[in-house]
């Protein structure tokens, strides 16, 4: 019955922007301070204050406009959006109307089948936060801290292009990926530093028309968004198939229960009254404005993507993994500074880094050796110095407790240079020969895989420091030979 029916899903999203100051004042946006202390007469609304506008909020929404491929707008006008509520002192939000900073553009996710696909943009526009309210602090009073009252956002507005929750989530993350590299937000929706509203229909597959669209709100993770689209599919379908009609409203998610409730319908919408602001003079974002921020862009996750798996070869895998996070891609990326070997460079830093990291909770800022000296390590074992599980599980320990030595320093002085002479070798392979006449025996019968354990002897014996390669061929040419 399911598959009869095909959902239509568009976002809006809030991105709290990580500037110091507020988007009309001049007021701290420092969070976690006490409540009610980041505050002034223009975030107060006292009457008789005028706005100014926060550079820094022009400039973060033409990143994310110019990294989601978006016209940027030239003259950006501010507006009111007018609306009673105790945590709005001044009585309306700043916002922008009709003339969005962005328009247009795209953001494109990773299906689960590996294809890519675009989810348009229908806007990004400049706002401001309203305070926060709280009803679970006191038993008796809602609390209010203005703090956040005047907190620059962005506000970004999809096309119904989603088509699933799993569509959905995938572009929640990577809008969450993008803002980080941005560093203009960091993404936390737990902390709701970023926010998502999903507007979600459905329809008969085929059909041309859009259904009635309901809006869900109160999701505060990706996660939650996911299982809120999904119960409102499913609760929608069953409506449809039971003939009952629906008219447009907003939603609330349940997260304990996973379900959704009406807050409000359609016709108890607000009316906001838009106007333009009259205490702001437009502001004309010109092309020199626009070319200073394209230069200084950083390189954005799927360009990294797509380029360490076209040019350096890797994985599809290994280049997500390098690319999830800013901080382990540009560690990547200053490793490549000093090694040309990319399969090795992204071993290296999946592999030993990133356990070391976990296991002590560090972050890529706190490593005490640096990039050039792992690119050492990398270039000592394709040089055949070092073996790389000797490398890996005892050169790289000493290293993270002594980073003022080089890794060819630590490999001579606690013995670690692997043994590839190959008479030094042949020693030992003839005392592994030795060991097990009855398996030379076997093997000489055509167990060939008896070669296995005269290498582990010969590994064991030489203190993994023998070279494999080297070892391999003697025991095979030992073995082989008849006497
Ligand atoms: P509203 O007038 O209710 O604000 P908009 O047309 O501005 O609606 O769209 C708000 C959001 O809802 C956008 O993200 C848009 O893509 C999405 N949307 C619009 N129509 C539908 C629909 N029928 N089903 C799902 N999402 C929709
Ligand atoms: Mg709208």
């Amino acid at each position: 019955m399911l598959d009869k029916y095909e959902a239509v899903i568009g976002l809006e999203i809030h991105i709290q922007l990580l500037t110091k100051s507020k988007a009309y004042s001049s007021d701290s946006t420092e969070f976690g301070v006490m409540p009610n202390t980041n505050v002034s007469v223009i975030s107060l609304g006292h009457p008789g204050t005028l706005p100014m506008v926060n550079k820094k909020h022009i400039e973060y929404a033409v990143k994310l406009g110019l990294a989601c491929k978006s016209d940027i707008r030239e003259v950006n006008r501010y507006a009111r959006k007018n609306y009673f509520y105790a945590d709005l002192p001044k009585g309306y939000q700043i916002t922008q109307d009709d003339t969005p900073i962005c328009n247009g553009g795209k953001v494109t996710v990773t299906l689960e089948d590996g294809t890519e696909k675009d989810i348009n943009l229908t806007r990004i526009h400049m706002e401001e936060d309203a305070g926060k309210s709280m009803h679970d602090q006191d038993p008796f009073d809602s609390l209010i801290d203005l703090n956040r009252a005047g907190v620059p956002l962005l506000e970004l507005v999809t096309e119904p292009d989603i088509r699933s929750s799993d569509e959905a989530f995938r572009f929640l993350s990577e809008v969450r990926r993008l803002v980080r590299y941005l560093d203009i937000c960091d993404g936390n929706m737990e902390e709701g530093s970023m926010r998502c509203d999903a507007n979600i229909s459905v329809r008969l597959k085929g059909a041309k028309e859009f259904g009635t669209k309901v809006e869900v709100k109160n999701m505060n993770s990706i996660r939650n968004v996911q299982r809120a689209i999904e119960h409102e599919i499913e609760r929608q379908i069953e409506l449809v198939e039971k003939g009952e009609e629906f008219g447009q409203e907003t939603r609330s998610f349940d997260a304990v229960r996973g379900t959704t409730f009406t807050l409000r319908s359609k016709e108890m919408a607000n009316d906001y009254r838009y106007f333009p602001e009259p205490d702001l003079q437009p502001v004309i974002v010109n092309q020199v404005f626009i070319d200073t921020i394209k230069a200084g862009m950083p390189a954005l996750p799927r360009e990294l993507f797509h380029r360490y798996v076209n040019e350096y070869g890797l994985s599809e895998y290994d280049a997500g993994v390098l690319t999830e996070s800013k901080p382990i891609a540009l560690y990547f990326e200053e490793l490549l500074q000093y090694t040309n070997n990319y399969k090795a460079a992204a071993n290296w830093i999946m592999g030993p880094v990133k356990s070391y990291l976990n296991e002590n909770a560090l972050h890529v800022d706190d490593l005490s050796f640096k990039p050039e000296q792992i690119a050492q390590i990398i270039s000592m074992v394709d040089e055949g110095k070092v073996s790389f599980s000797v490398a890996s599980q005892k050169l790289f320990p000493i290293l993270v407790e002594i980073p003022e030595k080089s890794p060819s320093q630590i490999a001579e002085e606690n013995n670690l240079i692997q043994v590839s002479d190959s008479s030094e070798i042949e020693s030992l392979v003839e005392q592994a020969i030795a060991k097990f006449p009855d398996k030379v025996a076997e093997y000489r019968s055509g167990k060939k895989g008896l070669v296995g354990l005269f290498m582990g002897e010969v590994m064991r014996l030489s203190r993994g420091k023998a070279d494999p390669k080297v070892a391999n061929q003697l025991v095979v040419k030992y073995l082989e030979k008849q006497d």
